[in-house]
């Protein structure tokens, strides 16, 4: 048996009992991962073991492997989208190209990794050559054969429809969503929003999707509506739940949390602390719109800003001033905020679904920046929020009436200030981070609405 092997491979694990599981082979890292979910640490006759689960199918969550090992080493990984995560380190014997022989696996939660495995060079060394031009050169399996394996651990059909309606099935958030759906039995269709259009009518309202069908037969639409798309997007959300399809936030929940100035007026109507903040358009008022946010340093920012774009630090009142007089001058709509030093380039985010702060993580700045978003360099970990805080996430998602909400929240000598408050907020950071099924957590939510009672 020749002992080159290409840049994709398949493998198996006897003893997890995975008969067949595609790898990228990968000679730039040097330890091999697996995919695993639902990863826990327990103690078995002493020994320290984790139990996790494999979803051996690409993009397919519906079918688990449950697997058990003991826990050789732990290691801290920082992923390339700038999270950190602990990983367990297992070894089990692997079987490629024929060989049989242990390696070391370090058990990788749900990052943006593209295969279920990667086999690394310290699996390979001695071992193989790898002709990264060639793939599957220890042998390929047809796709209805590679299924049949796993058909026993195949999820019953529960009836339950969902439309996911977004713009780019690609995205994480999305793969995510549609994975955890059909984990869990039921249908889900991606509709993409600029495809779907509307019958406005007192008798039969509809709405039609590209090709002409009519879109009347789902249960539930879960929202995940770029801010480009809050007008369309929400005027279908309104035609749905006119044709009695359960909407996982509402179309008057999501415009309103889209609206800064709303929403921060409805905060401040409710008691909710937020960093004091200006409104304004005239630009004579500006030098008292300064004074009125306590002078500078301060923070000015473009209203539709995302992903920490458009938002400004102003250390002199003279540099605020010239900064608001030009955005003025563009007619943008702005907002100037007190500066929060000491935040020290921290926020946290609390994802909340159904009224509970479901995880929560803390995002840090990169040294000499202020903004925390991570398209902005930021880090981000897990973090262990005070009761203050989670009171705070959960009554702004409920003031905004959002059933799914990502709420911002930034730490001052006050206590907690509200900063932000996002109806589709995204799972990558927030799953990576902490290791939890958000999109479960959300279809159960949904589960949970349309009163389902899963048979299990
Ligand atoms: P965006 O919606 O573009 O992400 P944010 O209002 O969330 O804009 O601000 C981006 C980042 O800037 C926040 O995550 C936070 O780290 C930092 N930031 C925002 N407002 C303040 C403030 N008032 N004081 C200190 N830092 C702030």
């Amino acid at each position: 048996m020749s002992n080159i092997i290409g840049s994709e491979e398949w493998c198996s694990f006897n003893e997890l009992q995975i008969p067949a599981i595609k790898a990228r082979i990968d000679s730039g890292a040097k330890t091999s991962s697996i995919q695993a979910t639902n990863i826990k640490r327990v103690i078995r006759k002493g020994i320290p073991y984790v139990d996790f689960e494999v979803n051996p199918i690409q993009d397919n969550r519906s079918v688990s492997v449950f697997c058990s090992a003991k826990i050789v080493d732990t290691r801290v990984i920082k992923s390339s989208s700038g999270t950190t995560q602990k990983r367990y380190v297992i070894k089990t014997p692997l079987t490629i190209n024929g060989h049989t022989f242990e390696i070391e696996l370090t058990l990788a939660n749900r990052d943006s990794m593209d295969y279920r495995m990667l086999l690394g060079r310290e699996a390979m060394s001695g071992r193989f050559l790898v002709d990264p031009s060639k793939h599957f050169l220890a042998g390929d399996f047809e796709e209805s054969a590679f299924f049949d394996l796993y058909k026993h651990l195949y999820k019953e059909k529960t009836g339950l429809r969902i439309g996911l309606l977004a713009t780019n099935r690609e995205l994480y958030s999305n793969k995510r969503l549609m994975e955890a759906a059909l984990a869990r039995g039921h249908e889900i269709q991606f509709l993409n929003i600029q495809h779907c259009y509307m019958k406005l009518d007192a008798q039969t309202p509809e709405v039609r999707y590209r090709g002409g069908n009519i879109l009347d037969e789902f249960d539930a639409v879960i929202p995940r509506i770029r801010p480009s798309m809050t007008f369309y997007g929400c005027a279908l959300l309104r035609q749905f739940d006119s044709i009695g399809t359960y909407c996982l936030n509402s179309s008057a929940s999501i415009s309103q949390s889209r609206d800064k100035l709303f929403s921060s007026q409805l905060f401040s109507k409710n008691g909710i602390q937020i960093p004091v903040t200006g409104f304004a358009k005239s630009p004579l008022e500006t030098k008292d719109l300064i004074d009125m946010v306590g002078g500078s340093p301060l923070i000015i920012k473009l209203l539709e800003s995302t992903q920490g774009k458009g938002v400004v630090s102003a250390e002199t009142n003279k540099a605020a001033e010239s900064v608001i007089n030009a955005f003025k001058s563009l007619q943008a709509n702005i907002l100037v905020q007190e500066f929060i030093k000491e935040a020290e380039g921290k926020d946290i985010r609390c994802f909340v679904v159904d009224g509970k702060v479901v995880a929560s993580i803390m995002r840090q700045a990169p040294k000499g920046e202020f903004r925390s978003n991570i398209h902005q360099g930021g880090t981000a970990h897990k973090v262990k929020i005070t009761v203050e805080e989670r009171r705070l996430a959960i009554k702004a998602s409920k003031i905004l009436n959002l059933d799914v909400a990502g709420v911002d929240i930034i730490r001052s000598n006050k206590g907690p200030l509200l900063l932000e408050v996002n109806s589709s907020p995204g799972l990558e950071g927030i799953e990576n981070a902490t290791g939890k099924d958000i999109a479960n957590t959300i279809i159960m939510a949904i589960e949970k609405k349309l009163k389902y009672q899963p048979k299990d």
